[in-house]
């Protein structure tokens, strides 16, 4: 979906995603119960998963200074789309919650992102990414973290709009 805003060969040149610094462990990707059995069963069963209510935390790997996803390979992520965590389907975008309502922010590390006017990826939530958050809303609620760091707000919603 966010092919539309940022092209493989962006990504090709840059490569900042799926790893992290040590501060940034929290960010992890975390997956549902049947995308992590299909890791078990079809890439790598000793992979380890941390289970936070009803959502699966991959435990990440020594990666020079940094740590990176045990899933990335050389030549990207193994996983299918259909078993891609929603983390990293709507990253540089974050769903989060903000007291009673959610928000979508973005991530400021994505340096095709902050080319980007937030007016441009506003409207593009409207019309494009809205409707699938709500539904990782409600389907999965344990996938959304609190809003915890000054990340700018492009778009607030309420679950029963
Ligand atoms: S940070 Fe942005 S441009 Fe870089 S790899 Fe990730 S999504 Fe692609
Ligand atoms: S699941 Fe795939 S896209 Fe997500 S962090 Fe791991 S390697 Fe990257």
């Amino acid at each position: 979906m966010l092919n539309e805003l940022i092209s493989r060969e962006d990504c090709a040149n840059c490569k900042i995603c799926c790893k992290f610094e040590p501060d940034e462990l929290i960010d992890a990707p975390t997956f549902t119960k049947e995308q992590m059995q299909y890791i078990k069963n079809n890439i790598n069963k000793d992979l380890k998963f941390t289970k936070i209510d009803d959502i699966y935390k991959i435990e990440l790997i020594k990666y020079k200074s940094k740590y990176k996803c045990p899933l990335l390979s050389e030549k990207g992520c193994m996983l299918p789309n259909k078993y891609r965590p929603f983390d990293c389907e709507s990253w540089p975008f974050y769903v989060m919650k903000k007291d009673e309502k959610f928000v979508i922010t973005k991530s400021n590390d994505c340096p095709i992102f902050a080319r980007i006017d937030n007016k441009i990826l506003t409207n593009f939530i409207k019309e494009k990414f809205l409707k699938r958050a709500k539904k990782i809303v409600k389907e999965n609620p344990s996938m959304i973290t609190e809003y915890n760091r000054g990340l700018d707000i492009l778009y607030e919603f309420d679950i029963n709009e």
